[in-house]
């Protein structure tokens, strides 16, 4: 059994002022919650990272955190998209808390679920993956998506957790070893896999988004797919060398 530990939840933010209220007033409570059970130390906090939003959201974060001491924020000098936002969030508490929780700030993911992550962590878990327990919730559009994508990923060899989006636990040695990779086309949910480390599963049902409309634009999905793919299989390698030898003898 290990020490309850202090905890930092990293939120991402990209033109979240409809849903930040909201967010910043459940994850205190949720923090407030989880320290008064004394799962995590009273010296936790929660991290806001501004992806260089466009709208109120960097005035929220401000004023959250000049108000309330485990309320903290960075922010982005441009939209960097959320996995950056995410490796910014966690580069920032590497040393400053014993294990991270990422989650989205549009409530989607059950955040009163924490307390089975933290559980894990303590049981001597290194990394715990949400994963939702369905996609009912989603519009056709998202599903379809979400499928085409875990097929792709399935085809080309890629090892990802199905429906596990980025709502995870991560050790101060994960963290550690994580950032040792030194990536640049981040796609977290495969990284996490590869360092090896002791993982478990928390199952949750999805709910909708709170407010506001989804940052994913198709052109991210499909940036986000892409980094998958090239960071973690050598189909495309393969199939350019394929194709190479197929040029090379028609045209001998
Ligand atoms: N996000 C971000 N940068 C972006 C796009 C999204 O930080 O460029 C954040 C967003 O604010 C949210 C999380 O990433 O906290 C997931 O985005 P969203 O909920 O819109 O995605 P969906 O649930 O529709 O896949
Ligand atoms: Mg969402």
């Amino acid at each position: 059994m290990r020490n309850i530990p202090k905890l930092a939840i990293i939120v991402p933010c990209y033109n979240e002022d409809q849903v930040l209220g909201e967010t910043i007033k459940r994850l205190s409570e949720t923090l407030e919650n989880l320290i008064d059970k004394k799962k995590i130390k009273s010296d936790s906090f929660v991290l806001y990272v501004d992806d260089g939003s466009e709208d109120d959201t960097w005035s929220i974060i401000k004023s959250s955190s000049a108000t309330n001491l485990s309320t903290k924020g960075i922010k982005l000098s441009k939209n960097e998209g959320h996995q950056n936002a995410l490796l910014a969030g966690i580069e920032y508490v590497e040393g400053k808390c014993d294990c991270l929780i990422s989650i989205d700030a549009d409530l989607q993911q059950d955040e009163k679920s924490m307390i089975h992550f933290t559980d894990s962590y303590v049981n001597g878990c290194d990394v715990v993956l949400g994963v939702r327990n369905d996609r009912m919730c989603d519009s056709f559009f998202k599903r379809a998506t979400a499928l085409g994508f875990y097929k792709l990923m399935n085809l080309m060899g890629v090892d990802i957790i199905k429906n596990h989006a980025d709502y995870r636990l991560l050790s101060s040695k994960a963290i550690r070893m994580l950032l040792s990779f030194k990536e640049v086309n981040l796609f977290l949910r495969g990284l996490v896999l590869l360092i090896g480390l002791k993982t478990e599963y928390i199952y949750f049902d999805v709910k909708d988004r709170y407010a506001g409309k989804s940052k994913y634009t198709l052109k991210k999905m499909f940036t986000f797919a892409w980094d998958g793919i090239t960071s973690f299989s050598v189909v495309p390698l393969r199939l350019i060398t394929l194709i190479g030898f197929i040029v090379f003898f028609l045209l001998a």
